[in-house]
């Protein structure tokens, strides 16, 4: 068998298409949706991912900040900084790349945003939404799996998903999504034992650990859902994910790719957040087909 590519691009375009009749329907009400993004030092990876943010939001007509404050930045003076963004009415979207510097505690800076601006969903508040099923903003990465899933027409219901991690950031919420869509879900992590055997009993299998190759063709059940969240670099300087591509899309029915995959859905769902907080504050009505996880 080879797998059917689950392609984050295209799906990315489709949704991006869509959103630029939400980003004209809110600006024709007065409002121009706005995402400021908040990156604390010199950290390469995190420029070039606020600057792809930062792009993205142009190329669909969302007004953009970039504010790019210095590695010796207080947590007292960023706390301040975010409460400026809160109060500002032009900002629909606050954002904080991680990782911080370590004098920074990431858990304060997070509980600092405004829960209505919170559209990486990371604050306490929409996290217990998500528990209870009802996300305003859910987590960007594993909303992004949940829309390739939906768009490659794969059924959730009663299916075992198997989550490989169980980060705060990925693997915790992606589980929760899946179990919410009716999925009975295991979630392995480095203390599991026997991680292949779980692995080959998923019917949806996710990879989101940050181990080049690691998903091996032997993990997979055939005919399982495959998708890759993990962002690797390899020696050559080239980007892999977390499952060994090409051995497992001989077995999978459907695979993510990396780069292409998961990575550019992220942004996107990133985009809906914002939109959602910007349709919210103009007090327009967003549909649940417009924001639904699925
Ligand atoms: P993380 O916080 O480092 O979590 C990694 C998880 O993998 C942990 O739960 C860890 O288990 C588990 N793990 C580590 N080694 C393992 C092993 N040998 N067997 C089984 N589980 C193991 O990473 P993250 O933030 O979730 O990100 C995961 C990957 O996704 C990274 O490659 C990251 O770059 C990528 N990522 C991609 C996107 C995107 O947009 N495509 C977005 C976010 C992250 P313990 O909890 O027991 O330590």
């Amino acid at each position: 068998m080879t797998a059917k590519l689950i392609d984050g691009v295209k799906i990315s375009n489709e949704l991006r298409a869509e959103f630029r009749i939400r980003v004209d329907r809110l600006r024709a009400s007065g409002v121009v949706p706005g995402l400021a993004v908040v990156i604390v030092g010199d950290d390469p990876a995190s420029k070039v991912y606020v600057r792809n943010k930062a792009r993205a939001c142009e190329a669909i007509g969302v007004h953009s900040e970039v504010h790019a404050l210095a590695q010796t930045t207080s947590q007292a003076a960023l706390l301040d900084f975010i409460g400026s963004l809160n109060a500002d009415s032009a900002i629909h979207g606050v954002l904080v790349q991680l990782p911080l510097p370590r004098h920074i505690g990431i858990r304060a800076v997070i509980e600092a945003i405004s829960v209505e601006k919170d559209v990486d969903g990371f604050h306490f508040y929409n996290v217990g939404q998500l528990i209870v099923g009802e996300a305003m903003f859910p987590p960007c990465t594993p909303f992004g799996c949940m829309k390739m899933l939906e768009h490659a027409g794969v059924s959730i219901e009663g299916k075992h998903a198997v989550v490989i991690g169980r980060s705060t950031m990925v693997g915790k919420p992606m589980a929760l999504m899946l179990l919410n869509a009716g999925a009975t879900v295991t979630v392995c992590h480095s203390k599991t034992r026997d991680l292949a055997g779980f692995a080959r009993s998923g019917d949806i299998l996710v990879a989101a650990v940050g181990r080049a190759k690691m998903v091996t063709g032997d993990m997979v059940k055939p005919g399982a859902v495959v998708i890759d969240v993990g962002i690797n670099r390899l020696p050559d300087g080239t980007l892999c994910g977390d499952v060994d591509f090409d051995a497992v899309k001989q077995i999978a029915s459907h695979i993510t790719p990396v780069p292409g995959g998961v990575g550019p859905m992220t942004i996107t769902m990133l985009l809906s957040n914002t939109l959602k907080a910007a349709e919210k504050a103009a007090g327009l009505r967003t549909t649940a087909a417009e924001t639904r996880i699925v």
